[in-house]
């Protein structure tokens, strides 16, 4: 059976990983054990189970439940006698990083799925996307660097990579180079080993485009970021396009040098924000045009309400309900979405959030987020409402100003005055009492 559910996700692997990734990385994977629910696949040594796990895991599992349905995950062990059997000994992983020998080209190559049209555009993200598409249609004039910064599942990476392919169409793959910061740093490791840091300098040189993924990586790399601002220096000067991403601000950035932090900031900064309720909506249409069927509306709310803090996040929920759609035959109605989703209450560290708060009370009370930050003072509201703010006031040490702020703009006395309801009303109310304790209980689960 494991190896039945393997071939499968393999085979769905085969179309969407890059050729040589996918001969790299997971051709040598071998399936051992399912247990119903988990997938297990051993890979030849320690190195190569964390490449995988960092690099491709969610692509194998977003495969696997595509193969095997929702609620599927995907374990990297290693064994060490996969190595001794390969048939291509010399593909030892160090060597078949695919930071070596790689040509610029193979990863600014155009990919429909990440373009300027697919990115779904709201007031959040709008002023990156336009800057985006300048250093396209004007690049090394107008915005240079473009510092892209956000959280995770925001677009960042997709902004990149359209940029990449634009300019690929443009100007031809010769003269665009995208990478992470991340491989930036292990090609250059690799370089300086072999002595070869001249050749890698001469990668950069001939580019007119050059986007930087992720340079958050960079902190603390003292020899990188050196490096890297030589690059920098010398592509800025002579007028080429410079596009970097990060998940927050330069001056928010630690271990960054003052020197490299500075020329981070010199160019436009563009924020990407979580999206608001009108994003939130258009962006479940946008991707549920991928679905094997159509949604039905309060699906479609539940979705925007509940499970849009950042795409990535949307795009998971979207796949869950394929696959167990389609695996029952069933009508996707709001009961299966719930229920489907209710396994997968993401993980998460440390304190709830205002947003995770308002989401489990309007789950609780029946009302939507929009509804609950309106202006509206009908009791149906102003009761979850009061719940969330004492939630708020008694999970997380946001101050009350901006609990306020969070639940719709309101100011300071209105959140004093909502707490001193909520708490004599509890006191008095044991269903209440209950239906909160549930939800505190959901909430630092
Ligand atoms: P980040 O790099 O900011 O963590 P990504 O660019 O990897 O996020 O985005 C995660 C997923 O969400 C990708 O599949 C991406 O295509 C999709 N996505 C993010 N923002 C948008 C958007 N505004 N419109 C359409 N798809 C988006
Ligand atoms: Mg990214």
């Amino acid at each position: 059976m494991a190896e039945r559910i393997w071939g499968g996700v393999r085979e769905r692997l085969q179309q969407t990983v890059s050729g040589q990734h996918f001969e790299t990385w997971i051709a040598p994977l071998r399936a051992s054990s399912w247990n119903g629910r988990c997938l297990t696949v051993q890979a030849p040594s320690a190195f190569f189970r964390d490449w995988v796990r960092r690099h491709h895991l969610q692509v194998i599992e977003a495969a696997a439940l595509e193969v095997a349905g929702a609620g599927v995950t995907v374990e990297v062990e290693v064994n060490r006698a996969l190595a001794a059997s390969s048939p291509r000994p010399e593909r030892e992983p160090m060597k078949a990083r695919p930071s070596r020998g790689r040509v610029p080209t193979a990863v600014s190559a155009v990919d429909p799925r990440y373009t300027f049209e697919t990115f779904v555009v709201g007031t959040s993200n709008e002023v990156a996307w336009r800057a985006a598409r300048a250093t396209v249609e004007q690049p090394g004039t107008r915005f240079n660097p473009l510092f892209v910064y956000g959280g995770v599942g925001l677009g960042k990476t997709h902004l990149l990579r359209a940029i990449a392919g634009g300019a690929t169409a443009e100007r031809g793959a010769e003269s665009v180079l995208s990478i992470s910061a991340e491989d930036f740093v292990n090609e250059m490791i690799v370089a300086l080993r072999r002595d070869q840091m001249e050749k890698f300098r001469r990668r950069f040189r001939r580019i007119a485009t050059l986007a930087v993924d992720d340079v958050q990586f960079l902190a603390g790399k003292v020899r990188s970021q050196e490096e890297f601002t030589h690059t920098f220096n010398a592509l800025h000067a002579s007028g080429r396009q410079i596009i970097l991403a990060s998940d927050r601000p330069p001056h928010e950035l630690p271990g960054i040098e003052e020197a490299l932090r500075s020329r981070f900031a010199s160019g436009l900064l563009a924020d990407i924000r979580p999206p608001d309720p009108t994003l939130r909506r258009e962006l479940v249409r946008r991707k549920a045009v991928g679905l094997h069927t159509e949604l039905p509306g309060e699906v479609i709310e539940f979705l925007a309400d509940h499970w849009c803090e950042n795409v990535r996040q949307l795009e998971g929920a979207l796949a869950r309900i394929d696959a167990s759609a389609s695996l029952d035959g069933q009508a996707i109605t709001l009961p299966l979405v719930r229920e489907t989703l209710a396994r997968f209450v993401p993980v998460r560290e440390g304190r709830p959030t205002i947003e995770r708060i308002v989401g489990e009370v309007c789950l609780t009370f029946k009302v939507s987020r929009a509804e609950l930050v309106s202006a509206r003072r009908t009791a149906r509201l102003t009761m979850p409402r009061q719940v969330a703010m004492y939630l708020c006031r008694r999970l997380t040490d946001v101050p009350l100003r901006a609990i306020g702020a969070g639940l719709g703009g309101r100011d300071h006395s209105t959140v004093v005055h909502g707490l001193e309801v909520v708490t004599q009303r509890l006191a008095a109310d044991a269903a209440l009492r209950e239906a909160v304790a549930a939800v505190e209980a959901r909430l630092i689960a």
